[in-house]
């Protein structure tokens, strides 16, 4: 695959995120308008729902592209997502005879408004990456018990909070929370004071199921994929998960990217889990490279200062794919819906620097990293901006994701009936 050119001047760039090659959907307004969906192009946004109302889109079982959400398009199945991609492709494609009708709906991503390009309906996370799984499990346990004794054979997730699932540009608000330190004989209501992230990778279910399905059934369900990271409070998850794992600590926030990379565009890009420790119960056997190469950056910006690039890894370390988790997800009979969401789980490389989470890239607060103006960190601080960054990189171009970024705010003051 090379870069595919576009009567979009910006998109013809190797360093711009939305080539022609991409195509990801989002929801924008521009001045106060209602939001809409619209289709990443360079350095523009189409107006997807103006095209579609002008009869340029038409798509089977339409209108789709009129709620303001891309839920109706991911509903209506591979069949309707291909030729959705297929058209847009042919309407931005260089000497495309469609320009001069939709050079009007071409707005400026600078002057645009990015909102939820999707209604969450329910939200997964797992934990799937063994660097991550084996660092944080040597801290608590060592090395040698590092991994949980069920960790080789089992996608491990947790059901998460749809309703905390906020776009790119939401403030954080920091979380107060029970806490309890270990030489403490009774827990405190204070402060989260180990605020942290987690660099993960979304995956969307477009199409609905009923029953157990396959993992190339998995596959063919998911409609696309989004920068995630699952704030996570680790102070109040300490001492909260006993037994029945994390509950308040992950359900402050969990912020996504605003563009939905659809699995078409990253196509090119599949590479293969990694062989298998332990081998896998047949159930979970996938018929093809399911993981994807995503180069994966994460950025901190000090309140008023300058950011620093504080880990770097690939979405290909993971040790399960998205449809293996979603096949799992399902054996019990549990049926998924359309706008489902699944976390991948912190994706963390071999490397020091390659770290996922503050937790992890500080040991547990034990070794604070260095920022670019040599303040230290061990966990957030109020003022910090998160800022994630991923893209596929073909042969002179690449598939963006745009930023997924947060600023933490202050913990509000507390109400009077929470105090002693
Ligand atoms: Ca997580």
């Amino acid at each position: 695959m090379s870069l595919e050119s576009s009567w979009v001047g910006s998109a013809n760039s190797a360093e711009t995120d939305f080539p022609l090659n991409n195509l990801p959907y989002g929801v924008f307004s521009v001045a106060g308008s209602a939001p809409r969906c619209g289709v990443a192009i360079g350095d523009l946004i189409l107006d997807a729902a103006k095209a579609e109302a002008a009869g340029l889109l038409t798509l089977a079982g339409g209108p789709l592209l009129q709620s303001g959400a891309w839920n109706p398009v991911m509903s209506a199945g591979p069949t309707v997502w291909g030729a959705l991609r297929a058209r847009l492709a042919a309407l931005l494609a260089e000497g495309a005879a469609e320009r001069a009708r939709l050079d009007p709906m071409l707005v400026a991503q600078s002057d645009a408004t990015l909102h939820m390009p999707f209604t969450v309906s329910e939200y997964t996370d797992f934990y799937a990456s063994r660097n991550h799984a084996f660092n944080v499990g040597t801290m608590f346990r060592g090395a040698e018990n590092a991994l949980p004794p069920n960790w080789l054979s089992i996608p491990i997730g947790y059901n998460g909070r749809a309703s905390s699932v906020v776009v790119s540009g939401t403030d954080v608000v920091r979380p107060w929370g029970q806490l309890k330190d270990p030489d403490d004989s009774l827990p405190r209501f204070d402060k989260c004071a180990r605020f942290d992230l987690e660099l993960e990778i979304g995956a969307i279910v477009g199409t609905p199921s009923k029953g157990m399905v396959s993992v190339a059934e998995a596959d063919e369900m998911i409609f696309g994929y989004v920068l995630l990271n699952d704030w996570s409070a680790r102070d109040i998850q300490a001492w909260e998960y006993h037994p029945l794992g994390p509950f308040q600590a992950k359900a402050t926030a969990t912020t996504i990217s605003p563009w939905i990379v659809t699995r078409a565009a990253l196509e090119p890009f599949r590479t293969a889990t990694p062989e298998r420790e332990r081998p896998l119960l047949p159930y979970l056997g996938e018929p093809g490279p399911m993981l994807y190469d995503i180069d994966l950056r994460v950025g901190l910006t000090p309140e008023g200062g300058k950011e620093t690039v504080i880990s770097e890894t690939n979405y290909k370390t993971m040790y399960y794919s998205a449809a293996q988790q979603l096949c799992h997800h399902t054996t019990s009979g549990c049926s998924m819906r359309t706008g489902d969401l699944l976390g991948s789980g912190t994706i963390s490389g071999t490397g020091k620097d390659s770290r996922g989470s503050l937790l992890e890239l500080s040991w547990g607060g034990r070794e604070p990293i260095t920022l670019a103006d040599g303040k230290t960190r061990s966990f957030l601080e109020d003022g910090d901006t998160l800022t994630l960054y991923g893209a596929a990189n073909g042969d002179g171009y690449r598939i963006g994701f745009g930023a997924c970024a947060g600023k933490v705010l202050p913990a509000t003051d507390l109400p009077d009936w929470a105090r002693a």
